[in-house]
């Protein structure tokens, strides 16, 4: 796939002229790098869903059950009884526009489908003409559609070139929000087993080992006194990392990829550091070994089935309540989905920290507090020493992860740090940041190199904005709070940027964070403190 991505000075050139065709017509090409993969029977086979079997979306049989087109509908009349917004997303939209440019899969690809208005309208036309008297008597005149398999073949692939990332609802004014419509039609999709493999397979995994890589609690283990070797190497100094360690005071739930992927293990370490430094007493779960939550790329239903093992853990490991690690969608999870899904958390008490005594009454329902409000509140009360001239190789800014960002409002906490932590610190411009930050083109489980043209040109917005502060102040360190934004930057800033690197926030703390004790010479990645150099 990679010698098939076109150079940056090929895939710049985006035309945007509006197509010849009348957007009614539904036939989608299926090109090389502008889709994902079908996911495989055995992942929806362990998950118990519709429809498994081998297909791939460029086949011309899609291997559709026969009756796919009454389980849609009854499909989406259930939904639009349960669902108000839903409803009432396919009903306001008065088409007036706002929200056109502000996608970056619009903005990267110029194909008006991707506008978000115009992807709504690919599942409204199908509502108004099975669900409103006007479209069922006038059709196409009421912008109706028959839902034919043209149809379903271009809800699966413009809702999955959604991200979900929920710029376009900022602006709209009405308050639709597209990235819930591409929830439901994925949904749709769903059952008649329509669905991606970069989503269904972690999502299986987690349902049974309880992380997206399936990793077994012994291995879990492994990587976490892997991290606890490697940090006394660096620093001198052993850190407790408790697994499974019951009445501690609290549960720490982090994304699986801290624990094994790079840049995010760094930011394990700084975690680990902190948490020690701080003398908190917590415990990691070997079961809720992931924040993160794919469930939500998927379905309400698989939404709540993989987050059901985190409170199900704190009740077990009897904590009095629960800290979170930097992650994107695994905070519009918690934040927004878990209390009423798998709550109320009663059992657990309202988040005090022990070391400020702050009480977090944000937290007050889902009893889950983010790490960047903990260590901001350690900072405001200054229990942290902190040297941030141990940064000073970095000139740094900050991409406001999407879901923190708009699901959560976590905008100031990460800047204070920042601003803590480092010496050279610089903000993107004012439209591509905060509640207006540009996603990253990968999330919603779309960051597969099968998928690397779309993804590259859906992250074109936020690379722009990059290559700004580069040019501008010499920018070289793209910090971030979520998962698969340090999974998927360092691609997108390579082809479009170069010279960036990219870090979670709490990587800079670690490096920052002078340890009682410690000997160190050289930052979380071995690379010397400044005045270490000899
Ligand atoms: S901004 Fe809102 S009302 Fe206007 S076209 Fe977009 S979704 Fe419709
Ligand atoms: S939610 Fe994000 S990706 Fe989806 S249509 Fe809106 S701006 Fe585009």
């Amino acid at each position: 796939m990679a010698e098939a991505t076109p150079k940056p000075e090929q895939l710049v050139q985006i035309d945007y002229r509006p197509p010849a065709r009348d957007w009614m017509d539904p036939a989608v090409e299926f090109r090389k790098g502008t889709f994902c993969y079908s996911a495989a029977p055995k992942n929806l086979q362990y998950l118990g869903l519709p429809n498994p079997r081998e297909w791939q979306p460029f086949d011309k049989d899609w291997k559709l059950p026969a009756n796919w087109k009454e389980i849609i509908l009854a499909g989406m009349k259930e939904r639009l009884e349960r669902f108000r917004s839903f409803r009432l997303f396919m009903d306001i939209c008065v088409r007036c526009g706002a929200c056109a440019d502000k996608c970056h899969f619009y903005l990267g690809s110029a194909d008006p489908k991707n506008m978000p208005v115009l992807r709504a309208e690919l599942l409204r036309s199908v509502y108004r003409r099975y669900f409103t008297t006007a479209g069922r008597l006038l059709g196409k005149l009421a912008g109706a559609r028959e839902l034919t398999e043209d149809v379903l073949k271009e809800w699966f692939y413009y809702f999955y070139q959604c991200t979900e990332c929920r710029r376009c609802s900022v602006f709209c004014p009405y308050g639709i929000d597209t990235a819930e419509i591409t929830m439901l039609a994925r949904e749709l999709l769903h059952l008649v087993g329509c669905n991606i493999n970069w989503v269904m397979e972690p999502v299986a995994n987690c349902y049974r080992t309880g992380n997206h890589l399936g990793i077994q609690p012994h291995g879990f283990k492994d990587s976490i006194d892997f991290a606890v070797d490697e940090l006394e190497e660096i620093t001198g100094i052993r850190v407790e990392a408790p697994i499974n360690k019951k009445g501690a005071e609290i549960l720490f739930v982090v994304p699986s990829a801290d624990y094994f992927a790079s840049p995010h293990y760094y930011t394990l370490l700084g975690y680990l550091m902190l948490l020690h430094e701080m003398g908190v007493d917590y415990t990691f779960s070997a079961f809720a070994s992931e924040g993160g939550n794919f469930g939500l790329f998927a379905s309400h239903e698989l939404i709540k089935r993989l987050n059901a093992k985190i409170y199900s853990e704190a009740r077990r490991l009897k904590v009095k309540w629960i800290l979170g690690g930097e992650c994107g969608h695994m905070w519009r999870v918690l934040h927004q989905y878990m209390d009423t899904m798998n709550g109320p958390a009663d059992f657990l008490e309202e988040p005090v920290s022990p070391v400020t005594g702050t009480r977090f009454t944000n937290a007050r329902s889902t009893k889950m507090v983010h790490i960047c409000e903990f260590t901001a509140d350690l900072i405001k009360n200054g229990k942290l020493k902190l040297d941030p001239t141990r940064n000073d190789r970095w000139r740094v800014t900050f991409h406001d992860s999407c879901n923190p960002a708009r699901a959560m409002g976590l905008i100031e906490e990460p800047r204070f740090i920042l601003r803590s932590v480092c010496r050279e610190f610089h903000e993107m411009p004012e439209n591509t940041i905060r509640e207006q930050t540009f996603c990253c083109g990968s999330g919603s489980g779309l960051g597969t190199d099968e998928n690397l043209e779309m993804r590259l040109r859906g992250g074109l917005p936020r690379a722009n904005a990059v290559r700004y502060v580069k040019e501008k102040h010499g920018v070289n360190l793209l910090t971030c709070i979520c998962a698969i934004d340090k999974a998927t930057l360092p691609t997108l800033l390579d082809y479009w940027v170069g010279g960036v690197d990219v870090a979670g926030v709490h990587e800079l703390v670690g490096n920052a964070l002078i340890m009682r004790g410690e000997r160190r010479t050289t930052d979380l990645r071995g690379d010397p403190l400044p005045g270490q150099e000899a």
